[in-house]
């Protein structure tokens, strides 16, 4: 943008002098000089727009996330964890589609150059886009509160995504990984940034501590299933990720489907990470309500569940079972063969729960 140079030096003028630099060098040091070339990139970073070209005949699955200093992560996130997450919230996005992602953009807000925070940021968001094989190719850097938005773009085959809304009665309802980690690992960072450091070492050891890497690791660092969401084109019949809470986002995908659910929250799989740390009746209230999980949850219709397993041997994380789909539109959650009240604005035991 034109006036980008004055903004940037405003934000300079505020910095020490070793971190000054120009916009084009600050693209080229920290982030184009780090995208890796793909076949279908015509044109990267350094033209007003990127050149891309997508196989004939895909489906172009399109999706954008912003993540906010106050609102999405505090002061303290560490920057390589923060680079990590800009880009795992939208991989996670094309995982819920089934789709393959390649190319995205990062528009990126920041209040002034700090050359060890870019150096840590583009660090974890390289980090991500090499293992999941995704190009940056273009973005936009500005001098304002510091926020990220990445726009990603994905492929899948023609009308193979898979969407929301396709779940029908009688169809297994699934989930993966261990949802309610995150939220655990968020609240202990609350509690005490001073463990980030310490994640880490230098830290005086006290109860439960050896359980805190672990957890705090499943927040900073959710695992976006991209390889897991794209075997189940075609077996799952409506997908979602989680990242509003496991509950709150289920009556998302359900209301999608003009469903409802009967579910089982002695069948949720929480960790025993978890259940050591929170107690085994606050590990099924955080694995409802948490945010920030980026697990997949979905449902598979009775026919295709043999194919499911089949997919799942090969999977890195865990898949269970937590209920089925039903034609009457209630979601209702039993525990030890009662109902379980739980609230469909997502579940309030912590005043508050995920993120927006
Ligand atoms: P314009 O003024 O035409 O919008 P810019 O000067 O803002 O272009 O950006 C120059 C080039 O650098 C463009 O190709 C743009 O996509 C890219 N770019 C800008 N910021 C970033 C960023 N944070 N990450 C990756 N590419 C970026
Ligand atoms: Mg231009």
């Amino acid at each position: 943008m034109a006036y980008w140079t004055g903004w940037l030096c405003n934000c300079v003028n505020r910095v020490s002098t070793p971190d000054m630099i120009g916009e084009f060098d600050l693209i080229t040091e920290f982030f184009s000089s780090h995208s890796a070339g793909r076949q279908d990139i015509v044109l990267g970073i350094g033209d007003d727009a990127a050149v891309l070209r997508p196989a004939p005949g895909d489906d172009l699955v399109v999706s954008t996330d912003t993540l906010c200093q106050g609102t999405h992560f505090t002061e303290d996130m560490p920057a390589h964890a923060l680079g990590y997450r800009a880009l795992a919230v939208n991989l996670s996005d094309m995982a819920a589609m089934g789709a393959e992602p390649l190319w995205c953009t990062l528009a990126l807000s920041l209040p002034g150059v700090d050359r060890a925070w870019l150096a840590g940021f583009s660090s974890g968001f390289f980090q991500l886009a090499r293992q999941f094989d995704v190009a940056l190719v273009g973005g936009d850097t500005v001098c304002a509160p510091l926020a990220t938005t990445v726009t990603i773009h994905g492929r899948a085959g023609p009308d193979a995504s898979v969407l929301r809304s396709g779940a029908q009665a009688g169809d297994g309802i699934f989930i993966t990984g261990h949802p309610g980690d995150a939220l655990a690992g968020r609240k202990i960072l609350e509690n005490d940034p001073a463990i980030i450091p310490a994640h880490f070492p230098d830290r005086p050891v006290a109860a439960n501590d050896e359980l805190l890497p672990e957890l705090i690791d499943r927040f900073l660092y959710p695992r976006p299933r991209v390889s897991e969401g794209r075997s189940l084109a075609g077996i799952a019949s409506a997908m979602i990720d989680i990242s509003d809470g496991l509950h709150a986002d289920l009556v998302k995908l359900l209301s999608a489907s003009g469903t409802g659910a009967l579910l089982d929250a002695g069948h949720l799989p929480v960790s025993e990470s978890l259940v050591q740390w929170a107690g085994r009746s606050e590990a099924v209230h955080f694995a409802l309500s948490g945010g920030d999980d980026y697990e997949l949850c979905f449902t598979v219709p009775p026919g295709a569940e043999k194919q499911l397993c089949e997919q799942t041997a090969a999977w890195q994380c865990t898949v269970t079972r937590i209920g089925t789909v039903t034609s009457e539109a209630a979601v209702r959650w039993q525990q030890d063969g009662r109902p379980l009240p739980v609230d469909d604005a997502g579940y309030d035991h912590f005043g508050g729960g995920a993120d927006a």
